[in-house]
């Protein structure tokens, strides 16, 4: 409806004006040498008009023709960032892919395409890496850590290398140069803290993780190595804090107390460890050193009162009472700890040496939940993967035993 009215005054403007044009009276006349050309206004005016056009027309071919090389260039250079980030995508998705000829082809057409970019500089760095050319990823990462803004990247390179080749001082100062490069990440956190266990610096490990089961294990390990008592103690607290049914963080607040003379408070500790997991490394602080077999008795059904039918329990009391030369006794507890749930061949090791029977293999003490090892020491970290705080008591389940009987 607009655009109609906006039409029809526009067309009545128009018309006005050549009705206008067209009535201008007189005549324009122009000499050049000899000629003589005259006209009527009207078309003088039409004439001129036309000159004009042809002049602006002639004006806007030149300035596009003048541009054009420019343009062309533009246009060029567009096709190789497009050509160049494509090659970027596929070497990023070929480093994931862990594919090395895969990642040295697409950053060898990368850099012809954009030049030596940091990203480009990662992705060589990369497939120098995946090829196993370890001096040359070395430089290529060593050179990212000149860029602003991707130096982290520069320094996890070189804090894996280092690692891999074994360099534990080297991958501590690329460790802190990458937490410098990009603080609180996540990932050097981890780092820091399996070379902190790798030195045994738990207290500096402690200090990196808040997940409970790392901080139980870190503090258990780090009150053992603690240079004081008092040291011990408060890192003996972190354990039963952070892991109050771990046996050893039991038993390691036991020991510190103990070491600082509080006799009394240790004691509790280990009867209050005893009732919520009883475990021979508690068992192990409660008798008093030098005490007679039948004393030990004694004080192995104070501690089992405290978890009464408890299969550690039953186990305690069946040993002492064997040492004690009771073997009714310990023939009785033995079997209770057998039907308790008893397992890994401690009950039945009592009751063959009880029947003169060759005695039955025990199992490791410890399991990793992390990768199944077993183990018959405790540590912080699994030998056999690494991890932190991963080892538990380990249980065989009678499920498990009858069927691998049967
Ligand atoms: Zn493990």
């Amino acid at each position: 409806m607009w655009k109609a009215l906006k039409f029809c005054v526009l067309a009545a403007v128009i018309l006005a004006l050549a009705w206008w044009v067209a009535g201008l009276p007189g005549e324009v006349n122009a000499n050049a040498g000899d000629y003589q050309i005259s006209t009527s206004t009207p078309v003088a005016l039409l004439l001129v008009l036309a000159v004009l056009a042809v002049l602006i027309m002639l004006f806007r071919v030149l300035g596009g023709l003048r541009r054009a090389p420019g343009r062309f260039s533009g246009w060029r250079g567009g096709r190789r960032a497009q050509a160049g980030e494509l090659a970027l995508q596929r070497g990023l998705v070929a480093v994931a892919a862990g594919d090395a000829s895969g990642a040295k082809a697409a950053s060898v057409k990368a850099r012809s395409l954009l030049g030596d970019t940091p990203f480009v500089q990662w992705l060589n760095a990369e497939a120098a890496r995946l090829s196993g050319q370890t001096e040359q990823a070395r430089l290529a990462f060593e050179r990212l850590t000149q860029s602003k803004e991707m130096k982290f990247l520069g320094h996890q390179g070189l804090l894996r290398e280092s690692l891999k080749a074994g360099r534990a001082d080297e991958a501590a100062k690329q460790a802190e140069a990458a937490e410098e490069a990009y603080p609180g990440g996540n990932w050097t956190r981890r780092q820091r803290l399996t070379l902190a266990v790798r030195d045994g610096n738990y207290a500096a490990a402690l200090r990196l993780t808040q997940e409970p089961q790392e901080r139980t294990a870190l503090a258990v390990a780090a009150a053992e190595k603690a240079e004081t008592p008092k040291l011990a103690l408060e890192f003996a607290k972190q354990a039963v804090k952070a892991g109050p049914t771990f046996p050893l963080a039991q038993a390691a607040l036991a020991r510190a107390l103990r070491g600082l003379g509080k006799e009394r408070a240790a004691r509790k500790t280990l009867l209050k460890g005893w009732k919520s997991a009883p475990h021979p490394a508690l068992a192990a602080l409660w008798f008093t050193p030098g005490a007679s077999v039948l004393e030990r008795a004694q004080a192995a059904a104070l501690l089992a009162a405290e978890n009464p039918g408890h299969m550690e329990s039953e186990l305690l009391l069946s040993e002492t009472a064997l040492t004690a030369k009771l073997p009714g006794e310990a023939r009785r507890h033995a079997e209770a700890a057998l039907k308790a749930g008893n397992a890994d061949g401690r009950a039945a090791a009592i009751l063959a040496k009880l029947d003169g029977e060759p005695a039955p293999a025990i199992a490791p003490a410890w399991r990793c939940t992390a990768c199944r090892a077993q183990l018959d020491e405790w540590s912080c970290a699994c030998p056999a993967c690494g991890k932190v705080g991963t080892l538990t008591p380990n249980r065989p389940s009678t499920a498990l035993t009858t069927t691998e009987q049967g």
